[in-house]
């Protein structure tokens, strides 16, 4: 990818082949409606492929093929270390195809081709080749009980997994989903984003190539509100990943109590605290600051969207976060230099203007940005937005805009600091700034959220768990912990004569 420039990716672009079926028992199929439904390049508005719109027909056919398959053992029964090697195959597969994969990233969410080459394909990667490599180095446990028994306490596959993905970083999220859930031994259906689907169809093969048996991993796009719907509500599905927004995640965890309680494991939506003491590294701070709301046009979960500065330095770290925010003028994705793009549709364009009105009628302070740019592409680009003079009770300081725009406010001591980064229905992630490791612990300690960065925003690895508290959800993705989520404890009980 280094040497690749934007002639080079619109020319690749021009010959891609894409595959807009649906992955069923080890084969791309279409839909048995036959219904399809296009998908559109967010930085043009063109179609770039019909994807077959599965139903609940579909649905019921792979979930029972998917118990089919786990029932007879193929992959459930199979060696974690001979499960490993067809996962870490599958990475090799994946990162062989890694330009291919990066460019269809590109066109299908509008997401920078420096990022999706040098973010989204090899975040994949890691993550199947690690948690293949992971899974035959867990151990199960035996209890200290009395010498006249034995208890074993394993993990095991739930069984039949669904996994319902957003489209916001559908390439890093899916693998996020299927390499603990495959490593655990289960069978998975996917299901894609309706507006992201493509670079999920297109692994699934892979992963056949890789030595993964039919019907252990198949992927039906189509609607969250039918086939997603159904998926949540299905009896014989035992185990439901998701990742996605609050509103949706609630009503996953009603479909769960409505059915057969299958185990729900969420991950949400956010309102990333980003706290700044004024005796931080402030030009790294402020660098952070405008990439931490502004990288992938704010359309992530983890977003630090709510900025909250120590009133003695407020209008001196705006300027800087203002200076900051001139580099991320929205461009062409195919274009190797660009920071950020469009927004993934008009829908969500509008819901962002929205929000700058209302930020706007709540009387904060537009300080940079809040329009529409590159009009004339057929996408829907949105300048990175900063408001200052916000209240932590206004709508665009307590709602997720999921969008470029940035909430400044400020608070004069540590506790101020903390309940303002507290009050709040969500806790994903946030960052504190300061150089006096006394105040960054404590309020790192604090802050109720799943991940906390301290001098640095959006840290982590596939080696740490993913994961929010309160309403950004129950799950987590990643690491070690993440095979949790996809097993169930069993206790075997031995009795000695
Ligand atoms: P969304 O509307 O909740 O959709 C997510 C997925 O759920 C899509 O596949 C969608 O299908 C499906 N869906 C929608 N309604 C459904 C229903 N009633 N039953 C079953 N499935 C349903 O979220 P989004 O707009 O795609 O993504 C943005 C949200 O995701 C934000 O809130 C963001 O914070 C959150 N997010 C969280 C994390 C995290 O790790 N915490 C990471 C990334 C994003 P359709 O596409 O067909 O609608």
């Amino acid at each position: 990818m280094a040497d690749k420039t934007l002639a080079d990716w619109q020319a690749a672009a021009k010959t891609l082949q894409i595959e807009g079926r649906a992955f069923i028992d080890g084969k791309y199929l279409d839909a048995l409606s036959g219904k399809v439904r296009p998908t559109h390049n967010p930085a043009t508005g063109e179609k770039l492929a019909d994807v077959a719109c599965c139903g609940p027909e579909d649905a019921d056919r792979a979930v029972a093929s998917a118990r089919a398959a786990f029932d007879k053992g193929v992959w459930s029964g199979m060696a974690p270390i001979e499960r490993k090697k067809v996962l870490v195959r599958w990475a090799e597969l994946i990162e062989r195809h890694a330009d291919a994969l990066a460019l269809l990233e590109c066109l299908d969410v509008g997401k920078p081709i420096a990022d999706t080459t040098a973010v989204d394909v090899p975040s994949a990667v890691r993550t199947i080749r690690w948690s293949g490599e992971a899974i035959d180095k867990v151990y199960d446990e035996i209890p200290p009980t009395p010498a006249d028994t034995l208890a074993l306490i394993q993990r095991l596959p739930l069984g039949v997994v669904a996994a319902i993905v957003p489209w916001n970083f559908p390439l890093s999220t899916t693998a996020w989903k299927l390499a603990p859930s495959l490593a655990t031994g289960n069978s998975v259906i996917l299901k894609p984003a309706s507006n992201t689907p493509l670079s999920a169809i297109r692994i699934a093969i892979l992963a056949t190539e890789a030595g993964l048996p039919d019907s252990v991993l198949q992927v039906l796009p189509g609607s969250g509100g039918s086939l997603g719907r159904h998926i949540a509500l299905h009896m014989d599905i035992d185990g439901l990943t998701f990742t996605g927004s609050t509103p949706v995640g609630k009503q996953l965890m009603e479909y769960s109590g409505r059915s057969n309680l299958k185990r729900t494991f969420l991950e949400l939506g956010g309102k990333g605290p980003n706290i700044v003491f004024a005796d931080a590294n402030l030009d790294k701070a402020a660098t952070m600051a405008a990439a931490a709301v502004f990288y992938n046009s704010g359309q992530t979960c983890t977003a630090g969207t709510r900025l909250i500065v120590e009133k003695k330095i407020e209008s001196e770290f705006i300027d800087r976060v203002v200076d900051q925010a001139k580099n991320w003028m929205p461009g062409n994705p195919l274009c190797p230099t660009t920071t950020m793009g469009p927004m993934i549709d008009e829908g969500q364009y509008r819901s962002v203007a929205e929000y700058v009105d209302i930020g706007r009628a709540e009387q904060a302070d537009l300080v940079f940005g809040g329009g529409r740019v590159l009009a004339d592409t057929g996408g829907y680009y949105h300048e990175p937005t900063i408001f200052a003079g916000t209240t932590n009770q206004m709508r665009i300081a307590r709602e997720e805009i999921f969008g470029p725009v940035l909430s400044v406010m400020t608070f004069t001591d540590v506790d101020e600091a903390i309940r303002m980064a507290n009050d709040s229905i969500y806790g994903l992630a946030g960052a504190v700034w300061s150089r006096d490791i006394n105040i960054a612990h404590r309020v790192a300690a604090a802050v109720r959220v799943g991940t906390m960065g301290i001098n640095n925003y959006f840290g982590g690895d596939i080696t740490v768990p993913f994961g929010g508290f309160k309403q950004s959800g129950n799950g987590r993705d990643k690491s070690i912990h993440a095979f949790h989520d996809y097993t169930e404890l069993k206790t075997t009980w031995i009795e000695f004569e």
